[in-house]
């Protein structure tokens, strides 16, 4: 039984695809999705030794050494060119998934899609995707043991296209900005009443140069989620 944010994501692995999940830990995700007839083969990257073991435990109690690939090794260095048509990253900061991605750049000639869940800091990932010609196709927010998760999913296209208020939906997400769903609310009001609690200690201290200017970047964040 996988996790509803990893089957969230795996809900968006094309029929068929070749998989690389990067970061794989337990390779739960790419096990589960050969299961269930999603994809044809995979790769399991990892670039620790314990989650890189407990990969290959998982994928040869699972019986399938024979189209799960375990590799060793940082991001995506564990593929070659074209090896793959889907990417996922799942569970790590947005900065990490972006230096993974700028860092194997050239190996996403041949990658359709990319399915990202970055635990924190998704406007990082939105902003490298649209500064490197991957269109955001959907996104959903889940919340499950009472943490929030965000998943993105882009292909190939014009990175500015979802976009109409830049500023406000790199940080909230075009599409669940659209939607709004109890999820969503949940998660930027928590973000509003800290951002303004921060906000009212840097008030009450003695107006430092860089305490002011921390406090007029909040303010700006907490008008343009309010305004959206
Ligand atoms: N993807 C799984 C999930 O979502 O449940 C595991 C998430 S786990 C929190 C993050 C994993 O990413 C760790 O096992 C870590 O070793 C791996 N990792 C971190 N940086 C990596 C990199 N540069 N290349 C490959 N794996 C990496």
């Amino acid at each position: 039984h996988l996790s509803k944010r990893l089957e969230t994501v795996a809900s968006f692995i094309p029929r068929g695809a070749a998989l690389a999940d990067i970061g794989s830990d337990h390779a739960y995700l790419p096990c589960y999705a050969y299961l269930h007839g999603y994809i044809t083969r995979a790769i399991a990257g990892e670039v620790a030794d314990g989650p890189l073991r407990s990969a290959k435990q998982q994928v040869e109690k699972a019986g399938l050494s024979h189209v799960i690939s375990v590799r060793k090794g940082d991001g995506l260095a564990v593929l070659s060119p074209g090896e793959v048509d889907c990417i996922t990253i799942a569970g790590m900061g947005g900065t990490l998934i972006t230096n993974i991605l700028e860092a194997g750049k050239d190996k996403l000639s041949g990658v359709q899609r990319l399915i990202l869940q970055p635990n924190v800091g998704a406007d990082v990932v939105r902003k490298w995707l649209m500064n490197n010609g991957w269109e955001l196709i959907a996104e959903r927010i889940l919340k499950e043991d009472g943490k929030i998760y965000e998943v993105l999913v882009a292909e190939k296209g014009d990175g500015k296209k979802p976009y109409a208020n830049i500023e406000a939906e790199l940080l909230l997400g075009p599409f669940l900005l659209k939607e709004k769903n109890d999820v969503f609310l949940e998660k930027w009001n928590n973000e509003l009443a800290h951002w303004k609690q921060i906000v009212r200690q840097l008030t009450e201290k003695a107006e430092t140069e860089s305490a002011a200017a921390k406090k007029r970047e909040l303010e700006e964040k907490i008008k343009l989620v309010e305004e959206a």
